[in-house]
């Protein structure tokens, strides 16, 4: 979600990002090709920053329209509890809400991605913290070395992402 709007972060182009998701899958054990496992990853916050943890509310605890968020300061994430039960069940939108949470979980309480302050000046796509996470989470659900030449309902299937998001990816490879 857009809680640092006006703060933005290091540069990291897509390749970076994309060199990030595969450190991240290798690191998990998880293969090119594997489905990634959105909700599992979230039992494993600690093997990333000690004392992480997350939390799953209910829909009144969160503002309107408001899925996931992550508390830098406390390094948590926050998950709304339909969120949840829809990314058990598979959901690919519920999914990716999920990776995205944990992607500025990495970026900001892992490898420390510094935030500026950015006084009115417009950030640049690739400075911006969500433009980041939106990167990552995609490059951690559809990996790159795997979905070239796919389709997009072959990686919708395969990967438990919506139809927008293989779209977009694919787009990217
Ligand atoms: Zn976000």
């Amino acid at each position: 979600m857009e809680f640092y709007q006006p703060i933005h972060v290091e540069p990291k182009s897509r390749l970076e990002l994309r060199a990030l998701a595969h450190s991240i899958r290798s690191f998990l054990n998880i293969e090119p090709d594997d489905y990634f496992p959105a909700v599992e990853v979230l039992e494993v916050l600690q093997f990333f920053v000690p004392d992480a943890y997350f939390e799953i509310v209910p829909v009144s605890d969160l503002p309107p329209n408001t899925h996931a968020y992550t508390n830098i300061s406390k390094k948590s994430i926050v998950i709304r509890e339909d969120v949840y039960d829809g990314a058990c069940k598979g959901n690919g939108r519920d999914r990716m809400t999920i990776v995205h949470e944990f992607a500025h979980f990495f970026m900001l309480c892992f490898f420390g991605f510094k935030l500026t302050r950015s006084f009115g000046q417009s950030i640049k796509a690739y400075c911006d913290p969500e433009w980041q996470a939106k990167c990552l989470a995609g490059e951690l659900m559809m990996d790159s070395r795997a979905i070239a030449g796919m389709d997009a309902s072959t990686v919708v299937e395969k990967y438990g992402v919506s139809e927008d998001a293989a779209i977009m990816q694919l787009s990217k490879i």
